[in-house]
Parts: structure tokens; sequence; C-alpha cells
């Protein structure tokens, strides 16, 4: 009750699209009943989760914040939805995104853009200035981070205990980053995307978003495992972990990629990330400057496989069977036309044509096949330097603290995604397990965060570092 009463005097960040108030309640007392009677509780009874709205969620609308899919509801739970309801959780509700989560604002969706919780903070609001745009403060609020900025926000603003979100280039570490929370994208593979309207199937994972490293790894372990309806899911099962406290880090190796240090990287996030450099290095542990020289490529790259996928996984949104349909009856083709016209915004219209345009006969070498090479040569960059002894890479997450919005929608769109994933993109290309852990406030008075990064399935060890940092 104080979580849904906390999500209506927070509306104003806009970090929900639908909240489930009645079954949430019936949820939770059914949870208390289970606890009355002493029933066997799952491991998430009673505890309220907010669930970014590209999951679909059998009987509640799922609209990946696009016109396309609004009243659409699904049949079916996301198996990542289902194991948090089999183990007692209950779900407050769908948050919001970019449209199908192409973005890295929070601010393309069809419901309007999330409202950072910082904003409103006695830390912000005392230190930042009004921008010159505009003399007043009410619109000096800043962006969530995204695409799953309302899951973010949903975390910080403590309307709930955790939420899920989807990284495909930075999607779940970029909004934790802005919004001061733990985003984990798990190693791709490691969780089930049943169920996850899809953007690059090749690189999309469920993230997880919490308070702290602690839980994150509860999460992880009730979500993680194979999953017979998604066959890029590892076979066996996953054997949940207790988080150790590590006491000694001497025998770590931690990697500082020099290619990190990109252009745009704010002076205050670069003085942190060598202050906690030294903190490892006083702690005992190696710290080696490593390179990751096909990195530089990464955005380039994503862009062609990204919209290439883009292109394949919208054609279904036709009119036929999901979502909207359009009113224009003259042909098929004129009313799928219309449909999708009515139905996605630019961004997602750009992405299709551009990967049309990179699959066609004549560019499919050139483009398509060419970024599918200079991924793996990115892969390689990250295997050869985990194979030279480093554990564990640590980066910044985000180049600066949270843009306010007016500033950040002045930007043309494609740079500024693009820009955005800079630092956490090259963790998708790779499938990398990598993790936002909250380090400080900027003089802004706004979160910022770093990023480690892991070797394959080492979630356990990836975790241990985080909480002991955290
Ligand atoms: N910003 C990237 C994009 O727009 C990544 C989004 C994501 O991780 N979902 O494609």
């Amino acid at each position: 009750q104080r979580c849904l009463a906390l999500i209506k005097s927070t509306k104003f960040l806009n970090a929900y699209i639908t909240v489930t108030e009645e079954t949430a309640l019936k949820q939770a007392e059914e949870s208390e009943e289970r606890y009355k009677r002493g029933q066997p509780l799952g491991i998430l009874d009673g505890i309220p989760i907010a669930v970014k709205d590209n999951f679909n969620t059998a009987g509640i609308e799922t609209t990946c914040a696009s016109n396309m899919l609004k009243g659409y509801i699904s049949p079916y739970n996301a198996t990542v939805v289902q194991k948090l309801l089999d183990q007692g959780a209950v779900l407050l509700g769908k948050t919001n995104l970019d449209e199908f989560a192409m973005g890295s604002g929070s601010t393309d969706g069809v419901f309007g853009p999330v409202r950072n919780p910082w904003s409103y903070s006695k830390q912000y609001k005392e230190k930042s200035v009004p921008k010159s745009h505009s003399e007043d403060k009410e619109s000096d609020w800043v962006i969530s981070g995204g695409s799953s900025g309302g899951s973010a926000a949903a975390v910080s603003s403590f309307t709930c205990f955790a939420a899920l979100g989807s990284d495909t280039g930075g999607s779940t570490r970029n909004p934790a980053a802005h919004c001061g929370v733990v985003g984990l994208k798990p190693t791709y593979g490691l969780i089930s995307r049943h169920g996850l309207i899809p953007l690059v199937n090749s690189m999309d994972v469920p993230g997880i978003l919490t308070r702290c490293v602690d839980d994150a790894a509860v999460l992880l372990g009730l979500l993680a495992g194979h999953d017979p309806k998604d066959s890029t899911t590892i076979q066996d099962d996953f054997k949940p972990f207790e988080l150790p406290n590590l006491t000694d880090v001497s025998k770590l190796s931690i990697g500082i990629p020099k290619e990190y240090h990109a252009p745009g990287l704010s002076s205050e996030i670069l003085a942190l990330w060598s202050k906690a450099a030294d903190l490892f290095k006083n702690a005992g542990a190696k710290v080696v400057e490593v390179s990751l020289p096909h990195t530089r490529y990464s955005i380039v790259c994503y862009h062609v496989l990204c919209t290439a996928e883009v292109a394949s996984n919208m054609a279904r949104f036709d009119g036929l069977e999901y979502g909207h349909r359009s009113d224009v009856k003259d042909s098929t083709e004129s009313m799928y036309a219309a449909t999708r016209r009515e139905g996605f915004n630019d961004v997602v219209r750009g992405r299709i044509l551009s990967g049309n345009y990179f699959l066609l006969k004549q560019n499919y070498e050139k483009y398509f096949v060419k970024a599918q090479k200079v991924r793996r040569l990115i892969a390689n960059d990250f295997a050869k330097v985990f194979r030279s002894g480093v554990d564990i890479l640590l980066t910044p997450t985000t180049l600066s603290d949270a843009a306010p919005y007016m500033e950040f929608i002045q930007e043309d769109n494609r740079t500024r995604s693009a820009q955005d994933d800079i630092l956490t993109q090259a963790a998708n290309m790779a499938g990398l397990p990598a993790i936002n852990v909250p380090t400080a406030l900027s003089e802004r008075g706004l979160p910022v965060g770093l990023q480690f990064i892991g070797r394959s399935f080492q979630e356990k060890q990836l975790l241990t570092v985080a909480k002991w940092f955290e």
C-alpha cells in the first residue's frame, strides 16, 4: 500500500505506464495469508516489483511505449515475469521506456518522458543553476536515462524494491547510473528472453535494477537458467549464490581500458574513475591499463546490426496480428503502410529504413557481414584481455551526469543515442556481464556511477567485486 501511495504521489515522474493496483493488493494479501498460515514462502513473497513495459504480462497491457501496441494484451507471461510471480513477487505495474527500447533517455515513448527523481532532490535543487534556455527551474528537470528509465526511476524513488529492465546497448546500466541505482546486465543467454519484445535478438538481455548489489544477486539467482522457450539460454540450471563479503582484493587484477577515455567524458567522471582505481590499488589489487582497440568501432557496427535486426523484428507489426490497425482500407498494402506510419515514431521508422538498406542484396556483404566480422573482433579484444589475467574491467558508465530534458531533446536524436552508449555498448557486442554501481554525486548534485565488466558467466565474481566497491 505504501508503494502504491508513493506511485501516486510521484506520478509526475511518469515512471509507470500501467499501475496494477488491484492485482497488486490481491497478490500482497495472498502473500500475507501464506505467511499467516505458515505456508512455505517464495524468495520474493510480498515484495513489490515493477516490470519494464516491453515484457509480456498475461492480462496486463504491454505497450513498448508505442502507438503500435497500445491496448495490446499478451496471452502469456514472459519467462522472467512468471519466475517473479512464482516466487511470490507483487507486480506493481509496467514501467515507461523509449518506444520499443530504442533510445537512451526515456524521452521518446508515446506516453511522454520519464523525469529523473533526482531533479527534485535537495542536492540538485541547491547546486544546479538554471540553464540558459530557461530561467524557470521547473523546466530544468533532468532525464532519467534510458531506455529502462521508468524502471530506474521507480527503484530510485522507492516505489518498488526492484525492477526489470532490458539491455541491448546500455539500457539498464545507463538509467541506473543517472538515477543512482544498481543496474545489472547479465551475460547473454543467462536469463531467458522469452516474452521480452525483441529489439536486437543477438544482444538483448533482461536487466535487473535494484537498490544494492546483494538484491541484484538475489534476483539473478531466481531469474537465471535454461529456458526451453529460449534456445539461446544456457543448457544448465543456474546455481544461485550468496555474495561473500570480500575482505582481500590482493589477488584481483583490475583492467582499465584506455579506449574508455572517450571524447566527451566529463572531467568529474574521469577523476572519479581514477579515484576508484586508486581505491583498488591501495587495497592491494593489481590495477593495469589494458587496450580494447576495436571498441572504437562498436557504435557504427551496432548501428548496422541493430537496424538490420530491427527491420526484421518490426515486420511482425503489420496491423493484422498485433495491436494497432489503421482505418485505411483501400488495399492490404495501404493498410500495412498506414498502420506502420501511425503506429511507429520516427526513431523506429528510421531504423527500419536503415536496416532494410543495409540488408539490400547489394549492401548485405558490405555492411551487415562486415559489421558481424567487426563484432567478432570487438569480442576477441575482451577475450584477449581476460586471458591475460585481468579479472574485471573498471570503466565509467556514462560520459556525464544526466542532462536537463530541454538540453537533451535539442540534440540530434541519432548522434545523441550513439554518444550515450559509447561506454556500455561493447559489452553487449561481446555478450559480457556488466554492472553499474552508483558511486558519487556530481557537482550538480546528480548521481554518477561506475561500470564493472566481467568474464562471460562469471557473475558471481563480478557482483562480489561490485559489492566490495559499493
Ligand atoms: N541506446 C541504444 C539504442 O537505442 C540501446 C538501447 C537499449 O539498450 N535498449 O538502440
